[in-house]
Protein backbone atom coordinates (compact mmCIF):
# COMPACT_ATOMS: atom_id res chain seq x y z
CA UNK A 1 0.00 0.00 0.00
CA UNK A 2 1.47 3.10 -0.77
CA UNK A 3 0.35 6.19 1.22
CA UNK A 4 0.89 9.28 -0.73
CA UNK A 5 -1.74 7.70 -2.71
CA UNK A 6 -4.32 7.41 -0.01
CA UNK A 7 -5.30 10.75 0.06
CA UNK A 8 -9.16 10.55 0.89
CA UNK A 9 -11.70 8.14 2.84
CA UNK A 10 -12.75 6.77 -0.79
CA UNK A 11 -8.95 5.69 -1.48
CA UNK A 12 -8.85 3.97 2.03
CA UNK A 13 -11.76 2.45 1.44
CA UNK A 14 -10.67 0.29 -1.78
CA UNK A 15 -7.79 -0.76 -0.23
CA UNK A 16 -9.90 -2.86 2.24
CA UNK A 17 -7.69 -1.03 4.95
CA UNK A 18 -7.41 -2.84 8.07
CA UNK A 19 -5.77 -1.53 11.16
CA UNK A 20 -3.39 -3.71 12.90
CA UNK A 21 -3.64 -3.04 17.28
CA UNK A 22 -0.44 -1.50 18.61
CA UNK A 23 0.93 -5.00 20.06
CA UNK A 24 0.70 -6.58 16.31
CA UNK A 25 1.98 -3.25 14.90
CA UNK A 26 5.07 -3.64 17.05
CA UNK A 27 5.46 -7.32 17.65
CA UNK A 28 5.58 -7.36 13.66
CA UNK A 29 7.94 -4.52 13.03
CA UNK A 30 10.39 -6.15 15.97
CA UNK A 31 10.99 -9.10 14.03
CA UNK A 32 11.39 -7.42 11.07
CA UNK A 33 14.41 -5.35 12.07
CA UNK A 34 15.60 -8.09 13.88
CA UNK A 35 15.25 -10.18 10.92
CA UNK A 36 16.93 -8.37 8.50
CA UNK A 37 19.74 -7.26 10.80
CA UNK A 38 18.26 -3.49 11.37
CA UNK A 39 18.94 -1.55 14.27
CA UNK A 40 15.74 -1.63 16.47
CA UNK A 41 17.25 0.97 19.35
CA UNK A 42 19.87 3.40 19.07
CA UNK A 43 22.41 5.06 21.17
CA UNK A 44 21.80 2.21 24.32
CA UNK A 45 25.14 1.54 25.45
CA UNK A 46 25.22 -1.61 28.37
CA UNK A 47 22.27 -2.87 27.62
CA UNK A 48 22.65 -5.47 24.79
CA UNK A 49 22.81 -8.48 27.02
CA UNK A 50 20.10 -7.43 30.04
CA UNK A 51 17.61 -5.01 29.18
CA UNK A 52 17.39 -5.27 25.49
CA UNK A 53 16.78 -9.05 25.13
CA UNK A 54 14.45 -8.85 28.07
CA UNK A 55 12.68 -5.59 26.21
CA UNK A 56 12.32 -7.81 22.83
CA UNK A 57 10.71 -10.61 24.89
CA UNK A 58 7.87 -8.25 26.29
CA UNK A 59 7.33 -6.80 23.01
CA UNK A 60 7.00 -9.86 21.22
CA UNK A 61 4.53 -11.11 23.52
CA UNK A 62 2.20 -7.62 23.66
CA UNK A 63 3.04 -6.86 27.01
CA UNK A 64 3.09 -3.18 28.93
CA UNK A 65 6.10 -2.88 30.00
CA UNK A 66 7.08 -1.43 33.19
CA UNK A 67 10.36 -0.25 33.76
CA UNK A 68 11.86 -0.61 36.92
CA UNK A 69 15.14 1.84 37.83
CA UNK A 70 16.75 4.89 39.14
CA UNK A 71 16.65 8.22 37.70
CA UNK A 72 18.59 8.71 34.34
CA UNK A 73 19.31 5.07 33.13
CA UNK A 74 18.09 6.15 29.40
CA UNK A 75 14.10 4.47 30.48
CA UNK A 76 12.34 7.45 28.44
CA UNK A 77 14.92 6.98 25.65
CA UNK A 78 13.87 3.48 25.77
CA UNK A 79 10.35 4.51 25.30
CA UNK A 80 10.24 7.02 23.10
CA UNK A 81 12.34 4.55 20.37
CA UNK A 82 9.87 2.20 20.92
CA UNK A 83 7.64 4.35 18.98
CA UNK A 84 9.76 3.82 15.83
CA UNK A 85 8.17 0.34 15.63
CA UNK A 86 4.86 1.58 15.33
CA UNK A 87 3.13 1.73 11.76
CA UNK A 88 2.38 5.17 9.85
CA UNK A 89 -1.54 4.77 10.37
CA UNK A 90 -4.06 6.80 8.20
CA UNK A 91 -6.84 9.12 9.95
CA UNK A 92 -9.27 11.35 9.34
CA UNK A 93 -7.74 14.89 9.01
CA UNK A 94 -8.23 16.60 12.02
CA UNK A 95 -9.28 13.93 14.33
CA UNK A 96 -8.07 13.86 18.07
CA UNK A 97 -7.91 10.63 18.90
CA UNK A 98 -6.15 8.72 15.71
CA UNK A 99 -9.45 6.99 15.00
CA UNK A 100 -9.24 4.32 12.45
CA UNK A 101 -11.29 6.33 9.31
CA UNK A 102 -13.11 3.07 8.82
CA UNK A 103 -15.13 2.86 12.47
CA UNK A 104 -14.52 6.80 13.79
CA UNK A 105 -15.86 6.79 16.96
CA UNK A 106 -15.34 10.40 18.02
CA UNK A 107 -18.10 13.30 16.67
CA UNK A 108 -15.63 14.64 14.99
CA UNK A 109 -14.59 12.35 12.51
CA UNK A 110 -19.14 10.64 12.29
CA UNK A 111 -19.49 14.42 11.71
CA UNK A 112 -16.72 15.04 9.06
CA UNK A 113 -17.75 12.19 6.68
CA UNK A 114 -21.76 13.03 7.06
CA UNK A 115 -20.54 15.74 5.39
CA UNK A 116 -17.40 15.38 2.85
CA UNK A 117 -18.94 11.48 2.21
CA UNK A 118 -15.50 9.57 0.84
CA UNK A 119 -14.01 12.36 -0.12
CA UNK A 120 -12.96 12.64 3.62
CA UNK A 121 -9.34 14.01 3.85
CA UNK A 122 -6.67 11.53 4.99
CA UNK A 123 -3.55 12.08 6.62
CA UNK A 124 -0.73 9.52 7.56
CA UNK A 125 0.34 9.78 10.53
CA UNK A 126 3.89 8.28 12.02
CA UNK A 127 4.10 6.46 15.58
CA UNK A 128 6.08 9.37 16.74
CA UNK A 129 3.16 11.54 16.82
CA UNK A 130 1.27 9.01 18.23
CA UNK A 131 3.98 9.25 21.19
CA UNK A 132 2.34 10.87 24.61
CA UNK A 133 4.24 11.27 28.08
CA UNK A 134 3.15 11.94 31.34
CA UNK A 135 5.74 12.93 34.25
CA UNK A 136 3.53 12.41 37.14
CA UNK A 137 2.87 14.14 39.96
CA UNK A 138 0.45 13.76 42.84
CA UNK A 139 -1.79 16.68 41.42
CA UNK A 140 -2.40 15.24 38.19
CA UNK A 141 -5.82 14.56 37.82
CA UNK A 142 -7.84 11.56 35.33
CA UNK A 143 -8.56 14.55 33.07
CA UNK A 144 -4.66 14.88 32.31
CA UNK A 145 -4.77 11.25 31.29
CA UNK A 146 -8.55 10.46 30.31
CA UNK A 147 -9.81 14.11 29.24
CA UNK A 148 -12.00 16.82 30.06
CA UNK A 149 -16.11 17.60 29.35
CA UNK A 150 -17.42 20.66 29.61
CA UNK A 151 -20.57 19.76 31.58
CA UNK A 152 -22.51 23.43 30.19
CA UNK A 153 -22.03 22.28 26.07
CA UNK A 154 -23.14 18.29 26.90
CA UNK A 155 -25.94 19.49 28.81
CA UNK A 156 -26.79 21.66 25.19
CA UNK A 157 -27.11 18.85 23.46
CA UNK A 158 -23.25 17.95 22.08
CA UNK A 159 -22.03 14.63 22.21
CA UNK A 160 -19.45 13.34 24.47
CA UNK A 161 -16.40 12.74 21.98
CA UNK A 162 -16.82 16.50 20.52
CA UNK A 163 -13.71 18.41 20.35
CA UNK A 164 -16.03 20.99 20.97
CA UNK A 165 -17.76 19.44 24.48
CA UNK A 166 -14.40 17.02 25.28
CA UNK A 167 -10.94 17.63 24.77
CA UNK A 168 -9.29 14.16 24.87
CA UNK A 169 -6.19 13.91 27.71
CA UNK A 170 -2.71 12.06 26.57
CA UNK A 171 -4.09 8.40 27.02
CA UNK A 172 -6.74 8.90 24.47
CA UNK A 173 -4.05 11.25 22.33
CA UNK A 174 -2.30 8.25 22.08
CA UNK A 175 -4.80 6.14 20.91
CA UNK A 176 -3.07 3.44 18.46
CA UNK A 177 0.47 4.52 19.93
CA UNK A 178 2.07 4.37 23.17
CA UNK A 179 1.37 5.87 26.25
CA UNK A 180 4.57 6.44 28.37
CA UNK A 181 4.14 7.59 32.33
CA UNK A 182 7.06 8.46 33.92
CA UNK A 183 7.58 7.15 37.47
CA UNK A 184 4.09 6.15 38.05
CA UNK A 185 3.82 5.43 41.64
CA UNK A 186 3.87 9.12 42.06
CA UNK A 187 0.69 9.47 40.52
CA UNK A 188 -2.75 9.15 42.75
CA UNK A 189 -4.23 6.53 43.47
CA UNK A 190 -7.56 7.69 42.05
CA UNK A 191 -6.01 8.80 38.53
CA UNK A 192 -4.47 4.81 38.59
CA UNK A 193 -7.94 3.65 38.89
CA UNK A 194 -9.09 5.52 35.81
CA UNK A 195 -6.21 4.28 34.14
CA UNK A 196 -6.64 1.14 35.25
CA UNK A 197 -10.78 1.26 34.07
CA UNK A 198 -9.95 2.86 30.62
CA UNK A 199 -7.57 0.20 29.72
CA UNK A 200 -9.80 -2.84 30.87
CA UNK A 201 -13.21 -1.63 29.97
CA UNK A 202 -12.65 1.30 27.84
CA UNK A 203 -15.25 3.27 29.36
CA UNK A 204 -14.12 6.52 31.85
CA UNK A 205 -16.05 8.69 33.47
CA UNK A 206 -15.16 12.04 33.32
CA UNK A 207 -17.25 14.53 35.44
CA UNK A 208 -19.86 12.42 35.92
CA UNK A 209 -20.43 11.20 32.24
CA UNK A 210 -19.34 8.28 30.72
CA UNK A 211 -17.49 7.79 27.68
CA UNK A 212 -17.24 4.29 26.37
CA UNK A 213 -13.80 4.24 24.16
CA UNK A 214 -11.56 1.17 23.50
CA UNK A 215 -8.03 2.52 23.56
CA UNK A 216 -5.62 0.57 22.02
CA UNK A 217 -2.40 1.75 23.10
CA UNK A 218 0.89 0.10 24.42
CA UNK A 219 1.51 1.41 28.38
CA UNK A 220 5.23 2.08 29.24
CA UNK A 221 6.00 3.34 33.00
CA UNK A 222 8.75 3.34 34.94
CA UNK A 223 9.18 2.94 38.32
CA UNK A 224 12.18 3.80 41.26
CA UNK A 225 12.81 0.01 43.10
CA UNK A 226 12.07 1.13 46.09
CA UNK A 227 8.45 2.61 44.98
CA UNK A 228 7.83 -1.01 43.28
CA UNK A 229 8.66 -2.64 46.12
CA UNK A 230 6.91 -0.55 48.70
CA UNK A 231 3.19 -2.55 48.44
CA UNK A 232 0.41 0.17 47.94
CA UNK A 233 2.57 2.50 45.59
CA UNK A 234 1.01 1.37 42.57
CA UNK A 235 -2.59 -0.17 42.73
CA UNK A 236 -2.64 -3.91 42.75
CA UNK A 237 -5.00 -4.12 39.36
CA UNK A 238 -3.08 -1.81 37.29
CA UNK A 239 0.51 -3.48 38.11
CA UNK A 240 -1.27 -6.57 37.41
CA UNK A 241 -1.64 -5.28 33.35
CA UNK A 242 2.01 -4.96 33.30
CA UNK A 243 3.14 -7.97 31.64
CA UNK A 244 6.68 -7.66 32.06
CA UNK A 245 8.73 -5.84 34.92
CA UNK A 246 12.12 -5.06 33.61
CA UNK A 247 14.89 -3.85 35.54
CA UNK A 248 17.62 -0.80 33.67
CA UNK A 249 20.78 -0.26 35.52
CA UNK A 250 23.44 2.29 35.60
CA UNK A 251 26.63 1.80 33.11
CA UNK A 252 28.43 -1.54 34.74
CA UNK A 253 31.85 -0.22 33.99
CA UNK A 254 33.63 3.10 33.72
CA UNK A 255 34.01 2.43 30.10
CA UNK A 256 30.43 1.80 29.27
CA UNK A 257 29.14 5.35 30.88
CA UNK A 258 32.43 6.85 29.57
CA UNK A 259 31.18 5.89 26.01
CA UNK A 260 27.28 7.03 27.01
CA UNK A 261 28.97 10.57 28.25
CA UNK A 262 31.06 11.47 24.75
CA UNK A 263 27.98 10.56 22.56
CA UNK A 264 25.06 12.45 25.03
CA UNK A 265 27.51 15.41 25.36
CA UNK A 266 26.63 18.55 23.30
CA UNK A 267 29.75 18.02 20.93
CA UNK A 268 28.74 20.61 18.12
CA UNK A 269 31.85 23.22 19.34
CA UNK A 270 33.62 25.48 16.74
CA UNK A 271 36.59 25.48 19.41
CA UNK A 272 37.29 21.76 19.06
CA UNK A 273 38.33 20.62 22.38
CA UNK A 274 40.26 17.92 22.54
CA UNK A 275 40.12 16.12 26.27
CA UNK A 276 42.87 13.45 27.41
CA UNK A 277 40.92 10.17 27.98
CA UNK A 278 42.01 10.40 32.06
CA UNK A 279 39.77 13.76 32.58
CA UNK A 280 37.19 11.73 30.71
CA UNK A 281 37.81 8.91 32.98
CA UNK A 282 38.17 11.60 36.29
CA UNK A 283 34.53 13.03 35.19
CA UNK A 284 32.79 10.04 35.43
CA UNK A 285 34.79 8.35 38.64
CA UNK A 286 33.51 11.21 40.10
CA UNK A 287 29.58 10.11 39.38
CA UNK A 288 31.06 6.15 40.42
CA UNK A 289 32.30 7.60 43.72
CA UNK A 290 28.82 9.43 44.34
CA UNK A 291 26.66 6.47 43.36
CA UNK A 292 28.65 5.06 46.76
CA UNK A 293 29.15 7.76 48.54
CA UNK A 294 27.33 7.27 52.22
CA UNK A 295 26.31 10.68 52.40
CA UNK A 296 24.25 10.36 49.04
CA UNK A 297 20.72 9.50 48.66
CA UNK A 298 21.42 5.87 46.84
CA UNK A 299 17.46 5.62 46.93
CA UNK A 300 17.20 7.88 44.07
CA UNK A 301 20.42 7.04 42.47
CA UNK A 302 23.07 9.51 40.52
CA UNK A 303 21.78 10.41 37.47
CA UNK A 304 24.06 9.32 34.41
CA UNK A 305 23.16 12.91 33.36
CA UNK A 306 25.25 14.19 35.95
CA UNK A 307 27.90 12.88 34.28
CA UNK A 308 27.14 13.90 30.77
CA UNK A 309 26.30 18.14 32.63
CA UNK A 310 29.65 17.60 34.07
CA UNK A 311 31.33 16.69 30.79
CA UNK A 312 30.09 19.53 29.25
CA UNK A 313 30.80 22.00 31.87
CA UNK A 314 34.08 20.62 32.15
CA UNK A 315 34.91 21.35 28.22
CA UNK A 316 33.16 25.02 28.49
CA UNK A 317 35.70 25.76 31.43
CA UNK A 318 38.21 25.21 29.03
CA UNK A 319 36.78 26.99 26.03
CA UNK A 320 36.92 29.90 28.16
CA UNK A 321 40.89 30.35 27.27
CA UNK A 322 39.46 29.46 23.53
CA UNK A 323 38.06 32.74 23.52
CA UNK A 324 39.61 34.60 26.01
CA UNK A 325 43.16 33.06 25.04
CA UNK A 326 42.92 31.63 21.72
CA UNK A 327 44.17 29.11 22.49
CA UNK A 328 42.73 25.02 21.86
CA UNK A 329 40.90 24.18 24.46
CA UNK A 330 41.88 21.35 26.59
CA UNK A 331 40.46 20.77 29.92
CA UNK A 332 42.61 20.33 32.89
CA UNK A 333 42.21 19.34 36.86
CA UNK A 334 41.62 23.51 37.74
CA UNK A 335 38.94 23.32 35.58
CA UNK A 336 36.94 20.74 37.45
CA UNK A 337 35.39 23.31 39.14
CA UNK A 338 33.28 23.95 36.74
CA UNK A 339 31.07 20.83 37.52
CA UNK A 340 29.85 21.90 40.77
CA UNK A 341 27.00 23.97 39.02
CA UNK A 342 26.22 20.80 37.29
CA UNK A 343 26.43 18.54 40.08
CA UNK A 344 24.32 20.86 42.74
CA UNK A 345 20.78 20.25 41.15
CA UNK A 346 21.61 16.38 40.79
CA UNK A 347 23.46 15.37 44.53
CA UNK A 348 20.56 14.45 46.70
CA UNK A 349 22.01 13.92 50.40
CA UNK A 350 20.66 11.81 52.73
CA UNK A 351 18.99 13.50 55.93
CA UNK A 352 21.55 12.42 58.33
CA UNK A 353 24.67 13.88 55.93
CA UNK A 354 27.02 15.91 57.87
CA UNK A 355 28.37 17.65 55.42
CA UNK A 356 27.76 20.52 52.67
CA UNK A 357 27.24 19.68 49.13
CA UNK A 358 30.81 21.65 48.35
CA UNK A 359 32.91 19.23 50.64
CA UNK A 360 31.16 16.48 49.11
CA UNK A 361 31.81 17.13 45.65
CA UNK A 362 34.99 18.24 46.77
CA UNK A 363 35.92 14.72 48.49
CA UNK A 364 34.14 12.52 45.59
CA UNK A 365 36.70 14.52 43.09
CA UNK A 366 39.34 14.09 45.30
CA UNK A 367 38.79 10.54 45.25
CA UNK A 368 38.60 10.46 41.34
CA UNK A 369 41.37 12.24 40.75
CA UNK A 370 43.66 9.72 42.75
CA UNK A 371 42.05 6.79 41.22
CA UNK A 372 42.28 7.74 38.02
CA UNK A 373 45.42 9.25 38.05
CA UNK A 374 47.33 6.77 40.03
CA UNK A 375 45.60 4.02 37.12
CA UNK A 376 47.76 6.83 34.45
CA UNK A 377 50.92 7.50 36.64
CA UNK A 378 51.69 5.14 38.69
CA UNK A 379 53.69 3.11 36.72
CA UNK A 380 55.86 5.76 35.64
CA UNK A 381 56.89 5.75 39.22
CA UNK A 382 55.39 9.10 39.61
CA UNK A 383 56.25 9.02 43.72
CA UNK A 384 59.71 9.70 43.48
CA UNK A 385 59.05 12.80 41.30
CA UNK A 386 61.19 15.20 42.85
CA UNK A 387 59.62 18.70 42.24
CA UNK A 388 60.40 22.12 43.16
CA UNK A 389 57.52 25.02 42.62
CA UNK A 390 54.99 25.01 40.00
CA UNK A 391 52.22 27.38 39.20
CA UNK A 392 48.67 26.10 37.56
CA UNK A 393 45.61 28.26 36.87
CA UNK A 394 42.81 27.84 34.86
CA UNK A 395 43.17 31.16 33.39
CA UNK A 396 46.94 30.41 32.42
CA UNK A 397 47.92 29.16 29.12
CA UNK A 398 49.80 25.96 28.29
CA UNK A 399 52.92 27.92 27.30
CA UNK A 400 53.19 29.07 30.89
CA UNK A 401 53.33 25.55 31.45
CA UNK A 402 56.11 24.82 29.07
CA UNK A 403 58.34 27.13 30.63
CA UNK A 404 57.68 26.02 34.18
CA UNK A 405 58.50 22.65 33.01
CA UNK A 406 62.00 24.01 31.41
CA UNK A 407 63.36 24.07 35.34
CA UNK A 408 61.61 21.02 36.01
CA UNK A 409 63.25 18.05 34.08
CA UNK A 410 62.06 15.15 36.33
CA UNK A 411 58.47 16.53 35.68
CA UNK A 412 58.76 17.18 32.02
CA UNK A 413 60.37 14.26 31.42
CA UNK A 414 57.18 11.99 32.65
CA UNK A 415 54.69 14.44 30.81
CA UNK A 416 56.57 14.04 27.30
CA UNK A 417 56.54 10.31 27.93
CA UNK A 418 52.97 10.06 28.89
CA UNK A 419 52.16 11.92 25.87
CA UNK A 420 54.10 9.92 23.70
CA UNK A 421 52.52 6.62 24.94
CA UNK A 422 49.33 7.54 25.09
CA UNK A 423 49.68 9.48 21.24
CA UNK A 424 48.31 12.18 22.64
CA UNK A 425 48.69 15.63 20.65
CA UNK A 426 51.74 17.05 21.10
CA UNK A 427 50.82 20.58 21.87
CA UNK A 428 51.08 22.98 24.98
CA UNK A 429 47.59 22.73 26.03
CA UNK A 430 48.00 18.88 26.23
CA UNK A 431 51.10 19.45 28.47
CA UNK A 432 49.12 21.59 30.77
CA UNK A 433 46.79 19.11 31.68
CA UNK A 434 48.89 16.23 32.02
CA UNK A 435 51.10 17.94 34.01
CA UNK A 436 48.14 20.12 36.66
CA UNK A 437 46.86 16.16 36.35
CA UNK A 438 50.23 14.31 38.13
CA UNK A 439 50.94 17.50 40.56
CA UNK A 440 46.99 17.02 41.79
CA UNK A 441 47.35 13.41 41.88
CA UNK A 442 50.90 13.47 43.86
CA UNK A 443 49.03 16.31 45.77
CA UNK A 444 45.92 14.07 46.69
CA UNK A 445 48.39 11.01 47.62
CA UNK A 446 50.18 13.14 50.33
CA UNK A 447 53.19 13.70 48.03
CA UNK A 448 53.21 17.12 47.77
CA UNK A 449 52.19 20.13 49.47
CA UNK A 450 49.86 22.88 47.68
CA UNK A 451 48.48 26.52 48.48
CA UNK A 452 46.31 28.68 47.15
CA UNK A 453 47.41 32.10 45.18
CA UNK A 454 45.16 34.87 43.94
CA UNK A 455 41.84 32.97 45.49
CA UNK A 456 40.12 29.93 43.76
CA UNK A 457 42.05 30.33 40.43
CA UNK A 458 45.39 30.12 41.09
CA UNK A 459 47.98 26.98 43.47
CA UNK A 460 51.12 26.34 43.80
CA UNK A 461 52.14 22.88 44.44
CA UNK A 462 55.33 22.19 45.84
CA UNK A 463 57.31 20.28 48.35
CA UNK A 464 56.47 22.85 51.15
ZN1 LIG B 1 -12.08 10.83 15.19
Amino acid sequence: MIHAEIKTLGDLIAQDYKRPKVTEQIRANLRRKLRAGEPVFEGLIGYSDTVIPQLYNALRSGHHVLLIGERGQAKSKIARQLSSLLDEIPVLEGCPINDNPLRPLCHFCKTLIAEKGNEAKIRWITGRERFRQILSTTDISSSEIIGDIDPIKVAEGRYLIDPDTFSPGKALQANNGILYIDELPDLAPKTQVSLFNLMEEGIVVAKGYPIEFPVDLLLVATANPVDYTTAGKIIEPLLDRFGSGIYTHYPRTLEEEREIMVQEAFSNRDSQPIVPVFMQEIIVQITLEARNHPDIDQVKGTSVRMTIDNYENLISQAEERFDLKNVPPVPRISDLNAIRTSMYPKLELTYMASKSKDQIIDELCRQAILKICTRHFAKYNWETLCIGNFRVSTNMVGAEYVQQLDSEPELKKLVDRYIQDQGLKEIDEVVASVTEAILEGLYIAGRLKKREVDGVTGQVFGLD
